[in-house]
Parts: structure tokens; C-alpha cells; sequence
């Protein structure tokens, strides 16, 4: 079964929760599911692309 977890983004770090409400702030949260990278690191695909240009 695939739970949907959902994400608050009002925090320093992103409060995953299952609800539709963040249980800290009471926010709405966004679906993460479609989210194509980390949301924790999102200069990761950045960095990545960088790492790989150092080994040319
Ligand atoms: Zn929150």
C-alpha cells in the first residue's frame, strides 16, 4: 500500500507527516511523492553535476 507522505516546509527542516495539517504549525503540507529530488538537499543534483565535471 503506498501512504502518501506529505510535507511541511515552514520549519528549518521539512516536517514529514501523513496528514493533511503539519502537526507542529498547523500549515498545510504538499504531497513529497513527485518531488524529483532530496527536499533536504536540493543543491544535490547541482553538486552531483559538479563532482562529475572534477573526474573529467
Ligand atoms: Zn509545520
Amino acid at each position: 500500500m503506498h501512504a502518501d507522505i506529505r510535507i511541511c516546509r515552514a520549519h528549518d527542516r521539512p516536517v514529514y507527516t501523513l496528514s493533511d495539517t503539519c502537526p507542529e504549525c498547523d500549515e498545510q503540507t504538499e504531497n513529497s511523492a513527485p518531488a524529483p529530488f532530496d527536499p533536504g538537499d536540493p543543491y544535490g543534483e547541482y553538486r552531483r553535476k559538479l563532482k562529475r565535471r572534477a573526474r573529467e
